[in-house]
């Protein structure tokens, strides 16, 4: 029988993975979107939209649907889904793929404040200016609603839900972007201080460079752990050798 792969997706590299595997002859391949976008973009192959109902749900499907390999391909920050992935192929003896991109490093010039949460994030803001570009997504803007004397241009793919902070103006924009557009934006706004998470990849890294060239600090909020003993492929191509290497070991 064919093998079937499933993708854990919401990532461009989940969308390369699915392209790759999908032109390869005799492979199934399905994506799983968690269903917060509500026009995601189109994806090769088969795709399937909504939670999987934790732990067990996700081994269900992955013996239902006869899935010979799992690639978690998931945001960095999406750490629940991610160790439901590896405990579900771990129960059903399913080879799992975990696909992080790297994180950003400072470079010269840069005025870098990490974060260990949103809620740090929060707690760094009045010290380090009164307008403040918000980019770490929709989710998670309570942690910022007390800053009321502060405020916010929020950046998201999808219009963000209260509470937020009661000065907020939300701008939807879906990246890639350029560090020309960031810079201009940056200006028009009059921005203090940019807070992003450490989401690693080019597509959204403009950002950085465009506060690093107008002196603006920047609040990184850092990643979760990956859960323990796992080993991540840094990109695409390692992902589909690493893949490649458990569909053809004998007795799969
Ligand atoms: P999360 O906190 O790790 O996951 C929460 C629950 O959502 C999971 O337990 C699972 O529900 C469901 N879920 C998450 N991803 C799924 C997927 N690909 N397919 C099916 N169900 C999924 O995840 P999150 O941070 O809310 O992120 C949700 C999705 O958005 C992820 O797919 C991620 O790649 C994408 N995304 C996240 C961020 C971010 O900053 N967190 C940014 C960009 C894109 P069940 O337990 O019911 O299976």
């Amino acid at each position: 029988m064919a093998p079937h792969v499933l993708v854990l997706g919401g990532t461009t590299e989940a969308r390369a993975l699915a392209a790759a595997l999908a032109a390869r002859p005799g492979v199934r391949v399905t994506t799983s979107l968690a269903g917060r976008v509500s026009r995601p973009g189109a994806l090769d192959g088969d795709v399937r939209i909504g939670g999987f109902g934790g732990v067990e749900g996700l081994a269900e499907w992955l013996r239902a649907e006869h899935v010979d390999a799992l690639v978690d391909a998931t945001h960095p920050f999406a750490a629940g889904i991610t160790a439901n992935a590896v405990r579900a192929a771990a129960a059903v003896g399913v080879p799992a793929v975990v696909v992080r991109r790297p994180g950003w490093e400072p470079g010269p010039g840069d005025r870098w404040h990490p974060a260990a949460s949103l809620a740090e994030a929060a707690d760094m803001l009045p010290t380090l200016g009164r307008r403040v570009f918000l980019t770490t997504g929709r989710l998670g803007l309570a942690a910022f609603a007390p800053l009321s004397e502060l405020d916010f241009l929020v950046r998201s793919v999808e219009p963000p839900e209260p509470p937020m902070p009661r000065h907020t103006e939300v701008l939807l924009a879906r990246g890639p972007f350029t560090v020309e557009g960031e810079t201009a934006l940056l200006r028009e706004h009059r921005i203090d201080v940019l807070v992003t998470k450490d989401s690693g990849g080019a597509a959204t890294s403009a950002k950085l460079t465009a506060a690093r060239t107008l002196g603006l600090p920047v609040v990184v909020v850092r990643r979760p752990p990956l859960p323990d003993g796992v080993a991540p492929a840094a990109d695409v191509a390692e992902a589909l050798a690493r893949l490649d290497a458990s569909l053809s070991r004998p007795g799969r």
